[in-house]
C-alpha cells in the first residue's frame, strides 16, 4: 500500500505516519527526517539541504526527486511506504509518478488532514521530538511525563530549530503557494481523500483508517 500524507506543516502529518507505518507494517518516509539527518551528519545532502531547512524554504525539486526515488528502491518499501512531506510541490509529485509507474506501482490514497492555519502556530511552537525514538510531544496538548525526556525511551526532547514562529510563517507561506496545489492534483487523479487533524490523535488516526478501508 502505498500512502502520500498531505497538510501543512503542523497538521499532524508526522504523528499519524508513525501510527499508520506500525498498523500497517510499512515504513513512513518522512523527508523532513532524513534532511535534518543529512544536516545533523554534515553529509554532502545536508550541507546542500541545510540553508533551505533552517529559512523554511524549500529544497530544490531535483534533489528531493532523486532522494525519494533512492530511498524507495530500498527492500522495506517493496511492500508499501507512507510519504510524509513529500512530494511537496506539483514538480515533485510528477517525479514521483514518474519513478512509480517504473515499477508499476501506483498510489493508493492521499490523505489530505485539514486544518485552520490559525491553530497551528500554537502547536508548532509547543511542538517537542524525541531524539531518540522520534516519539512527537505537544507541551501543551501531549506533555512528557517528566520535563524534556521522551516516556517511551527516556532520551531528550528537543525542540525543530524551524519551529520558531518566524520560520513558521515563512513555512506556512511556501505551503500555500507551493503544495496546497497538490489538493487539486490529485483530487483530479480521484485519489484524494480528507480527514479532519483537529482533536484528539487517536481519534484522527480512527477516522484515517475507516477512508483507507
Ligand atoms: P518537515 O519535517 O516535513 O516539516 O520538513 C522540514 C523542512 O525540510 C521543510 O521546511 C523543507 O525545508 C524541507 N523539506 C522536507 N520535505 C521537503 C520536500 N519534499 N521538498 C522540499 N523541501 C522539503
Amino acid at each position: 500500500m502505498v500512502i502520500i500524507l498531505l497538510g501543512p506543516p503542523g497538521s499532524g502529518k508526522g504523528t499519524q505516519g508513525l501510527l499508520l507505518s506500525k498498523a500497517k507494517s510499512i515504513p513512513e518516509i518522512s523527508t523532513g527526517d532524513i534532511l535534518r539527518g543529512a544536516i545533523k551528519a554534515k553529509s554532502p545532502l545536508g550541507e546542500k539541504a541545510n540553508e533551505f531547512v533552517t529559512s523554511g524554504r524549500l529544497v530544490p525539486d531535483d534533489i528531493m526527486i532523486g532522494l525519494i526515488e533512492e530511498r524507495i528502491q530500498q527492500d522495506d518499501c517493496k511492500n508499501g511506504f507512507i510519504l510524509d512531506g513529500f512530494p511537496r510541490t506539483i514538480t515533485q509529485a510528477e517525479g514521483l509518478e514518474k519513478i512509480l509507474n517504473n515499477g508499476n506501482i501506483k498510489v493508493d490514497f492521499v490523505l489530505n488532514l485539514t486544518i485552520e492555519l490559525s491553530s497551528l502556530i500554537k502547536r508548532l511552537v509547543n511542538r517537542r521530538i524525541c531524539s531518540g525514538c522520534g516519539k512527537i510531544y505537544n507541551l501543551l496538548t501531549m506533555p512528557p511525563e517528566k520535563e524534556g525526556i521522551c516516556d517511551s525511551c527516556e532520551a531528550s526532547l528537543y525542540q525543530r530549530k524551524d519551529d520558531k514562529e518566524e520560520t513558521i510563517r515563512e513555512r506556512f507561506n511556501v505551503y500555500k503557494r507551493q503544495t496546497e496545489p497538490l489538493i487539486q492534483f490529485y483530487s483530479n487523479h480521484g485519489i484524494l481523500k480528507e480527514v479532519s487533524a483537529s482533536g484528539d490523535k487517536d481519534e484522527i488516526f480512527k477516522q484515517l483508517n475507516k477512508v483507507i478501508e
